[in-house]
């Protein structure tokens, strides 16, 4: 066996002793003589998985009691609907747009009322994440959205922004978990957890309860609305079992880790390896402002198409894959989320050194 260093920005790379332990209960899941696959998920232990996941996050995130805990399908863009149909009492949300995923999120919400757009970066590509501290935002305004990580720009709010009262709601595929955050500031956070969590299939939602109501825009389907799956337990219907008992897992990993306060200092760490020798290389170069810089996602680039093809290439060969930039920027990106050791981080930066020397 051997394993490469998978830089991919998702689905991602998981903990190598959540993968053992994975493949060790394939067979027979703690005695019931078969895998977590094959388990019906109205089973005492499947009950007891799905119970030990939510108490494992709920830990972790310390998330207050009167928020719910969701493990829903459809992925990070079913989000995109789900929200403005259940939210959008008066037809009306803001929208602040740092990137692809937050773009696709206003886009949609203009399927189901006035979704305005209150700031955007996209006038530079998206490298920086605008003032939030004193927006217009819309009186009558059911919520303001934010992508909070954005995994294709490789920016990031350091600061919440300022909502004026009204209820935040945040996408952060793919920096949950990654540090810790004051859960009681949101209206909703989401994510797919595919990015840093788990695998692919499967999104968590933490809702806080008052936004959790049947008074949803007509025409929502039931498995659209969050109260269906508040009400059962995210068992209405068949979940992603397997997923959640995989996530369960990592859950179990952080906390033996030591938990976000760690994982945040140790992807700082991380990301300090790699932004340091981007702003002491002469060939490579990170294409964010500095202080809006991601610690999960790390773009950068050559500034020459070909010489950024040639890097991707070698680096693979190399071990170190996955570091092509997604489609609609170029160049590459280094996805660095908590499952990546630091031993990861530093065999890219020896290779990128190499790779410098050797195409000066
Ligand atoms: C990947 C990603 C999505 C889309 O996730 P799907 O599960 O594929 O729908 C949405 N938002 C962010 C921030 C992402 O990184």
């Amino acid at each position: 066996m051997s394993r490469v260093y998978n830089f991919s920005a998702g689905p991602a790379v998981l903990p190598e002793e959540v993968l053992k332990e994975v493949a060790d209960e394939m067979m027979d899941y703690n005695g019931t003589g078969m895998s977590v696959m094959e388990m019906s998920h109205r089973s005492a232990a499947f009950q007891e998985i799905i119970d030990t996941a939510e108490k494992d996050l709920r830990e972790l995130m310390n998330i207050p009691d009167n928020y719910k805990v969701l493990f829903l399908q459809g992925g990070a863009s079913q989000q995109f609907a789900m929200i403005p149909m259940n939210l959008m009492k008066n037809k009306v949300a803001d929208y602040i747009v740092t990137g692809q995923w937050a773009k696709k999120a206003y886009q949609e919400a203009q399927k189901y009322g006035k979704a305005n757009k209150i700031a955007s970066s996209e006038d530079k590509t998206f490298s920086y994440i605008p003032d939030c501290s004193d927006l217009p935002i819309s009186p009558d305004a059911d919520y303001v959205y934010i992508c909070e990580n954005n995994t294709i720009y490789g920016t990031k709010f350091k600061e919440l922004p300022n909502t004026k009262g009204k209820t935040l709601v945040a996408d952060v595929s793919s920096c949950f978990l990654s540090e810790p955050v004051d859960v009681s500031k949101y209206g909703i956070i989401y994510g797919g957890v595919q990015k840093n969590i788990g695998p692919a299939g499967m999104v968590i939602a933490i809702i806080r309860e008052d936004l959790i109501t049947e008074d949803v825009l007509p025409g929502t389907p039931t498995m659209l609305t969050y109260k269906t799956h508040a009400d059962a337990g995210s068992l209405y219907n068949t979940p992603n079992a397997y997923c959640i008992y995989v996530c369960g897992k990592v859950f179990k990993w952080l906390k033996k880790m030591g938990g976000l306060e760690e994982m945040k200092k140790r992807n700082e760490e991380k990301a300090k390896i790699l932004y340091d020798f981007l702003d002491s290389s002469k060939l490579f170069h990170g294409t964010v402002v500095p202080k809006d810089r991601s610690l999960m996602n790390v773009p950068f680039v050559t500034g020459d198409k070909e010489m950024d093809a040639k890097f991707v290439a070698e680096a693979a060969k190399a071990g170190l894959v996955n570091l092509k930039g997604h489609r609609t920027v170029g160049g590459m990106r280094a996805s660095i989320y908590n499952a990546m050791p630091k031993a990861g981080v530093e065999a890219l930066v020896a290779f990128m050194k190499k790779f410098e020397e050797e195409n000066a």
